[in-house]
């Protein structure tokens, strides 16, 4: 029987296959680019290229694509054959180097928020040798950045791989600043925990609004929720262990580490999380691993859901960016060291991180935005809309001490002096699983919680990534220039603790109390929904920075906002419509046959005996025909509040109507169709409720 050792990375073009099937001058070459950016020459393309193709038509590939990641959301892929005709009436298998390298699919029916109009219509798909060529089903897939043919980013991984530069860049004249002059680079890694639903591919069918918006718009509470907490870390199904089973083989085929699984606090939810990678090659991965996921759910007879709120009333999902920094020999800079040295460069770090939460807390809060999120941040169940970083109180007493010049009593109590003693080891152990903080610190990496569960994790990266790649500036510019290096180093890290610690919240992230000082005293960003925050975008600070780190220019600025706003407004006006839809051809016709048949009943009653009351009947008559009536006019209004939206003057303003009229007028028109839900048959309700949908897995 083959092991996981056997078939791990087996439909991957990894180092393995690379070693063994190109020559060694090409290998290095290639890993010179992989590992350092040195440019590529297109000898060494055209060699890895037919290697490549070599690999992948022995593995049972026919085709490549240029895989890349579009606006959308999701990837997009574009096959072409590797056949070219021979003279013989035969054909031959090739694949060049610069077919390798630069690909051109038609951009024009991708999003580009207006910078195809103001540049070039054609994009290009370009390579990224740093993450591995796969094959998936019959075709190579060769990881891309998606550009426009002025340079302008079409994607996500173009900006991702600018971010991972700007804070190499950063970090590096750090570490040369504390004598490191070994490192050759620092990367960011991350390790994303993925949540999502199970549930039954029959269910799944019948209701539209989970086929159109990936979540139910409709859907009375069950009688037994996700109360108990019986699922948390519950036994695994039988029916969803056989699914994990088989997606955890596709995703080691594919060279994903998937390591952990559980079940999540609601019913029907689950977690996968893999091994973290460096940032560029975790956001192929994940993209993969959602899309894989769905594909194994439909052979197991099931659907996965990936929406951050499926079903109102019950834990939506998300998605946990474990994120930490580390050079390439393997130090991870966000880990506490062993030295008193050591440790000033980990608060160094820490502060960076700090600093970079707390001046671009907006960013942070826009790279999560998207109209499901909005169901869940502040929602009690993840956390709030207010960015905080959660430190522990431990560490949160260092610093305190440090901005006080005071000295430190550890766990221990042990007096300690910063700068002369090692931390204290405890750091690690102690760190308290807060499970409400939005940014929390958890011993050597940074979770940032705030992710939903289909967002792609490069938006969050990009805008942490450039964040601390700011911080860490400031301070070289600042250290570089500074004659005592040591002095001005405390200094540093002390005017960042008295500077930020706003920021820092140890407390209860879910408690009312906390929004109220984070906005009243704190004076923190408190950003509800996507319309109020994605305008700030293009505030002056976060243009000036991000464009001086290269990561975006202003005009791809520009451009995301308006995606971003128009992938919103598109989201919301498809779940309008497809309430207003559901509402009159399936619930109202229901509830009214409902109504009609106990009007029959009653009749027929009193054809019997005309003394006989009827109390029941013409009582839930009355509240079913009051309730039809009130589905009527909301069904109304709010395909009226769609309309609406045409009078907006842009994309702006008609996110705001949204946020203001459109989603005001699903939610009362999703209370009545409920309240009818509770008081109508089951077997005339037109399809399945919130328990057959949370309990249909078994
Ligand atoms: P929990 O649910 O307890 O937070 P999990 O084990 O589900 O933890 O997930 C933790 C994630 O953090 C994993 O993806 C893991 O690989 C990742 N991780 C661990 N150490 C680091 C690190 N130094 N940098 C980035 N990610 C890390
Ligand atoms: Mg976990």
């Amino acid at each position: 029987m083959s092991t996981v050792k056997d078939f791990f990375g087996s439909l991957v073009f990894d180092d393995r296959v690379m070693k063994a099937s190109l020559s060694a001058e090409v290998y290095n070459s290639l890993k010179r680019t992989i590992d350092e950016g040195a440019r590529l020459d297109i000898g060494v393309a055209n060699a890895v290229a037919d290697a490549m193709k070599e690999w992948a038509v022995q593995n049972g590939a026919t085709h490549y694509t240029h895989w890349f990641q579009p606006l959308t959301g999701i990837t997009a892929e574009k096959h072409d054959s590797f056949i070219t005709p021979s003279p013989d009436g035969g054909v031959i298998l090739e694949f060049s180097g610069k077919e390798l390298i630069k690909g051109e699919p038609d951009a024009s029916s991708f999003p580009s928020g207006g910078l195809r109009a103001t540049f070039e219509a054609r994009g290009y798909t370009a390579w990224d040798p740093t993450s591995y060529a796969f094959i998936k089903g019959k075709t190579l897939c060769i990881p891309t950045a998606f550009c426009s043919y002025g340079g302008e980013a079409l994607d996500k991984k173009t900006p991702l791989l600018r971010s991972m530069e700007a804070l190499n860049k950063q970090a590096l004249r750090i570490l040369r600043l504390f004598g490191n002059d070994k490192a050759k680079y620092v990367r960011a890694s991350v390790g994303p925990e993925q949540e999502y639903f199970l549930i039954t591919k029959e269910m799944y069918d019948q209701r539209p609004d989970l086929r159109f918006t990936g979540r139910t718009l409709f859907g009375a509470k069950p009688p037994k929720g996700q109360e108990m907490d019986d699922h948390y870390f519950g036994v695994i199904k039988p029916r969803v262990a056989a699914y994990m089973a088989e997606l955890n083989q596709e995703l080691w085929k594919l060279g994903i580490l998937a390591k952990t699984e559980h079940n999540e606090v609601a019913p029907a939810q689950h977690e996968l999380a893999p091994i973290y990678t460096t940032t560029n090659i975790a956001t192929d991965h994940n993209q993969l691993t959602m899309e894989i996921m769905q594909k194994v759910a439909a052979r197991h007879g099931l659907v996965c859901l990936l929406h951050e709120k499926p079903f109102a009333g019950v834990n939506g999902s998300g998605k946990h960016n474990n994120w930490s920094i580390s050079t390439n020999e393997g130090a991870n800079l966000l880990s506490p060291g062993e030295t008193p040295y050591e440790n000033a460069q980990f608060l160094l770090f820490l502060c960076a991180v700090i600093k970079a939460v707390d001046d671009y807390q907006d960013l942070l809060r826009i790279s999560v935005a998207t109209a499901g999120n909005d169901h869940r941040l502040g929602a009690n169940e993840a956390p709030p809309a207010v960015v905080s970083v959660f430190l522990g109180d431990e560490l949160n007493g260092i610093l305190e001490a440090i901005e006080k010049d005071a000295e430190y009593h550890g766990v221990e109590k042990k007096k300690m002096k910063l700068g002369v003693d090692v931390l204290p080891r405890f750091l690690r152990d102690t760190t308290d699983r807060n499970r409400t903080s939005p940014f929390a610190f958890t011993g050597n990496k940074f979770e940032f919680r705030m992710l939903g569960s289909s967002n792609s994790i490069a938006c969050a990266n990009i805008m942490l990534n450039t964040a601390v790649a700011e911080s860490l500036r400031i301070y070289a510019d600042e250290l570089e220039a500074a004659g005592d290096f040591n002095a001005a180093l405390y200094e540093v890290i002390k005017k960042t603790i008295r500077d930020h610690k706003r920021i820092i919240f140890n407390g209860n992230g879910y408690d009312d109390a906390w929004i109220r000082e984070a906005t009243e005293k704190r004076g923190l960003c408190n950003y509800r929904t996507t319309p109020d925050c994605m305008p700030h975008l293009l505030d002056k600070k976060n243009v000036e920075m991000l464009t001086a780190h290269k990561v975006f220019s202003e005009a791809e600025l520009k451009s995301r906002c308006e995606i971003m706003l128009e992938n919103y407004c598109k989201t919301v006006v498809i779940e309008a419509n497809t309430m207003v839809d559901m509402a009159r051809t399936q619930i109202a016709p229901a509830v009214e046959a409902y109504a009609a048949d106990m009007a029959k009943a009653a009749s027929a009653k009193r054809a019997l005996d005309a003394s006989l009351v009827c109390g029941f009947e013409t009582g839930l008559i009355k509240k079913l025909s009051a309730l039809t009536d009130r589905i009527a006019a909301g069904a109304q209004d709010l395909e009226e509040a769609v309309v609406q939206l045409g009078n907006a003057d842009d994309i702006g303003a008609e996110s705001a109507m949204i946020r203001d009229t459109v989603l005001v007028k699903m939610s009362e028109l999703r209370v009545a169709c409920d309240k009818a839900e509770t008081l109508t048959a089951k077997s005339y309700w037109p399809f399945p409720s919130y328990g057959d949908l949370l309990f249909s897995v078994k």
